[in-house]
Order: C-alpha cells, then sequence, then structure tokens
C-alpha cells in the first residue's frame, strides 16, 4: 500500500480544499527550490561570460568540444550541435533520406516539431496512434500506415519513457524504413540498459530552456552513421564543409575547392550559438547526477501513490535497466471510470486547490489540427499534407482513438528535481485527497 506517513495520512481525510477544506499544502507556493530547474552555477556563468568576453559566440570551437563530450555520453560516434532541436530533427529528416513526396510516420500525440518540419522537405506526415501506457508510438499501429513513399518512423520518447525500441525497430528492418528518434524529452534515460538516441539510424533533439537538458536555445543531432553526420554538416554547417568533412563524395558538393567556403545544401544554418555550447559542457558534467536526484524524487512520489484509484503512474520499473532519464513534464494516467467518470479537469482543479502546483498534462493529437488537415501553407491549392504525398494521406479524428482521447487519460504532476521526501510525500497526499474523495465532487 502507500507509503503515506500517519501524518499525511490525516491529510487525505480532510474536507476537499475546493469545497472549503483546509489545503494539504499551504505553503505549496514557497517550495520554489524542489522545483527550480535549471541548476545554474557560477561555473555555467563563468562559461557563458567568458565566451561573451571574448566575443566568439559564432565561432564553433566550444561547439565542437561540446559535440564530442556529448556523443560520448550518448554512446555514439557523432554529434553536431543547432540553434534548436526543430532545425536538428528537420536535419535528421534530411538525412535519413526524406525527399519531395516522402512521408513519415509520427506519432500524433507529441509537440508539432518531431514532425511539422518535413513540410520543408516537400514531404509529408501519416500519424499512428500512441500506446495508453507508454504514451509513446504504437508498434502494432505503425505497419497500417507504411505507403510505398513512406521513409522513415520518428520515434518519440514521450515524457522521458522509453518507446518500445526492440518491437519499432523490427518493423522498420522488415519495411527498410529508417528510424529517427525524437529525445527532447529523454536526454539520458535508458532502454534496456542502452542510452535513448543511439538505436535509431540519426537522432535528434531539443535543448531549450525547459528541457530536461537545458543550456538555453540549442539542439543536437546524433548519429553513428559517418555519411548522415557529414551529409548533416553539408545541409545546414557551410562554415565547416570545408574542414570537417571527409567523405569526398559529400565534400565535392558541399566542400568544393574553388569557392571560398562551402554552401549549405539546404539553404538554412545550423550553427549552436556557443553562450549554449559552453554552458552544455558545464550542465553535462553534473546532468548524471542530477537526473539521479530526479529519479528518485519522482519515483517515490509515485510510490507513495501505490494503490490509489483512478490514477497510475508514467514510468518505467523502478530499479529496472529501462529510465525516465530528466523526467521531462511527468504526467499521470488518468483512469475515470474508477472515480465515477469524474472529468480529468475537475480532478486537476481540486488537486490545484489543495495548493499543487498548476501541471501541464500531454500535447493534444496533432492529427486533429487544422494546420495539417486543411491548411495550403505553399500555395498549392489544396492542402499541404496532401499536396506533398502521391496518395491521399488524410486521417479522420476518430481512426486514432487513443490519442484523440489523450487529454481525458492525461494529467500533469509536480516535477521535482529534490529528492526532499517530506515535501514529495505532502504533494502526493494532494492527489490522494482528491482521488480517494472524488465522489464528493462527482456528485455535485
Ligand atoms: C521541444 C521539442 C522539440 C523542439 O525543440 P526546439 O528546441 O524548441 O526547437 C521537438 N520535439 C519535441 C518532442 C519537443 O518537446
Amino acid at each position: 500500500m502507500s507509503k503515506t506517513t500517519s501524518q499525511t495520512g490525516k491529510i487525505v481525510t480532510e474536507p476537499l480544499a475546493i469545497l472549503g477544506g483546509p489545503k494539504a499544502i499551504p505553503d505549496g507556493n514557497t517550495h520554489e527550490d524542489l522545483f527550480h530547474w535549471p541548476i545554474v552555477t557560477a561555473e555555467d556563468e563563468q562559461a557563458v561570460v567568458s565566451v561573451l568576453r571574448a566575443g566568439t559566440m559564432s565561432s564553433f570551437d566550444i561547439t565542437r568540444q561540446f559535440e564530442t563530450e556529448w556523443a560520448d555520453y550518448q554512446g555514439v560516434p557523432y554529434a553536431l550541435g543547432y540553434p534548436n532541436g526543430t532545425m536538428a530533427l528537420l536535419t535528421a529528416m534530411y538525412v535519413a533520406g526524406v525527399r519531395r513526396g516522402d512521408e513519415i510516420i509520427c506519432p500524433s500525440v507529441t509537440y508539432w516539431a518531431s514532425t511539422l518540419q518535413v513540410f520543408a522537405l516537400g514531404g509529408t506526415v501519416v500519424f499512428a496512434d500512441v500506446d495508453p501506457n507508454t504514451l509513446c508510438i504504437d508498434p502494432n499501429d505503425i505497419e497500417r500506415h507504411i505507403g510505398p513513399r513512406t521513409k522513415a518512423i520518428m520515434v518519440v520518447h514521450y515524457c522521458g519513457h522509453p518507446a518500445d525500441m526492440d518491437a519499432i525497430l523490427a518493423i522498420a528492418r522488415k519495411h527498410n524504413l529508417k528510424v529517427i528518434e525524437d529525445v527532447s524529452h529523454a536526454h539520458g534515460a535508458l532502454y534496456k540498459g542502452k542510452m535513448v538516441g543511439s538505436f535509431g539510424d540519426v537522432s535528434a533533439m531539443s535543448m531549450m530552456a525547459i528541457k530536461s537538458f537545458a543550456i538555453g536555445e540549442a539542439g543536437m543531432l546524433v548519429t553513428a552513421n559517418q555519411e548522415m553526420y557529414e551529409q548533416a554538416m553539408a545541409f545546414t554547417h557551410y562554415e565547416r564543409a570545408l574542414t570537417d568533412l571527409t567523405l569526398p563524395e559529400i565534400k565535392a558538393i558541399a566542400g568544393a575547392p574553388g569557392f571560398a567556403t562551402g554552401l549549405p545544401l539546404g539553404g538554412m544554418k545550423g550553427r549552436m550559438n556557443q553562450t549554449c555550447a559552453a554552458m552544455g559542457r558545464v550542465q553535462l558534467k553534473y546532468y548524471p547526477q542530477r537526473i539521479v536526484e530526479i529519479q528518485k524524487a519522482m519515483n517515490y512520489f509515485w510510490d507513495c501513490l501505490e494503490g490509489v484509484p483512478g490514477i497510475r503512474p508514467h514510468r518505467t520499473k523502478p530499479g529496472a535497466d529501462c529510465t525516465m532519464g530528466g523526467w521531462y513534464n511527468p504526467v499521470g494516467l488518468y483512469r475515470p471510470e474508477e472515480l465515477n467518470n469524474l472529468p480529468v479537469e475537475t480532478f486537476v482543479k481540486a488537486v490545484e486547490a489543495e495548493g499543487g502546483r498548476s501541471c501541464r498534462g500531454v500535447n493534444f493529437p496533432l492529427h486533429t489540427h487544422p494546420l495539417f488537415k486543411e491548411a495550403d501553407i505553399y500555395g498549392d491549392g489544396k492542402p499541404t499534407r496532401i499536396a506533398f504525398s502521391e496518395r491521399d494521406v488524410r486521417q479522420s479524428d476518430d481512426s486514432l482513438p487513443v490519442s484523440l482521447h489523450i487529454e481525458d487519460h492525461a494529467f500533469g504532476i509536480p516535477y521535482f528535481k529534490k529528492n526532499q521526501t517530506d515535501l514529495i510525500e505532502r504533494y502526493a497526499a494532494a492527489f490522494k485527497k482528491v482521488a480517494c474523495q472524488a465522489e464528493k465532487l462527482s456528485s455535485k
């Protein structure tokens, strides 16, 4: 049963705060330290200031060092820095071979930048449903979306939860598709003992200010494939084409001698600001130990809620060889049928009234958004989604039933950065209190 102590045991039986009772967390607004992120010390400040003083924001010597260190951390040979995750993912699609008229398969429940920029390559997207427990792409819902022009599967390790890589890689091999991992939620997460981002043909991720690995506005592409790495450089890092490219066939186009310098094949610039790279080098030194602390705290929170009706953890088995990494944007799974069909919004409002923090839930399902259904972005006289494909790839809302209703089945939870068990117990008690008294809300 629940780990909550007798002190918090009393809290859960008191009247609900939203109905006029005492708050479970009366001093919730004083716990800034428990949630503050990223952790920035004088060492980060020193690293950033030295780049500013030297005026080397647009150089790439420090970025190169950061790339080498990030590649080591991931356990892959190559990493390439980007100004954001969106551009790193666009490049990942390009090096995976996505061209005009090609399709990628992407889960519907994710941030738009897992897929929307495929339009910039003249390609399009087909959405797959997500698994209701992992919230990652459902391997059983991939094959029906594969067509003659499908090039790649985009995998998102959603809210830190590793996707089912064995099943996904088997499907990719069978159909000769590339696998791209979007690691923006899951820096440092393990799948069967190996870090996510090292399974796909190519991976990319955001490192923007609120991600679990947060260094400002930045992104990273990683791969074990030298050709993909050099293609990525040729596509977006024109200033490195002459020095860093070694493969003759890529160098011949992008680093051709006779020009003053290479030109970016994609006409886009992918350089990371070196203040971010400098901060990244410092952050990476401490990241592994900091996420161990987060994992302890978040697992403790869920241990406190074991057996509580209506709510389930979104997590891998604690202590197993799969982890949640930095546990970005943590959520819980909601089972309203166990709570008199109390709507999730009412549940969340009642928890917030207990003094809990307001938490973001999951992303809305992309396949229902008008931008993907109707928008003619480039003046083709029809929706871009189908203008860029050889077949009609439109999908009805109810064709992906789990994704369609996902917002009713998930809720945000506090994102603890410190394992302060006494405080975590009180936050857990707020959720337990509302769940255990749900009938008082649904009967209203
Ligand atoms: C944040 C995020 C991105 C985009 O990264 P930016 O750095 O904001 O461009 C892509 N995919 C997912 C899943 C994200 O959460």
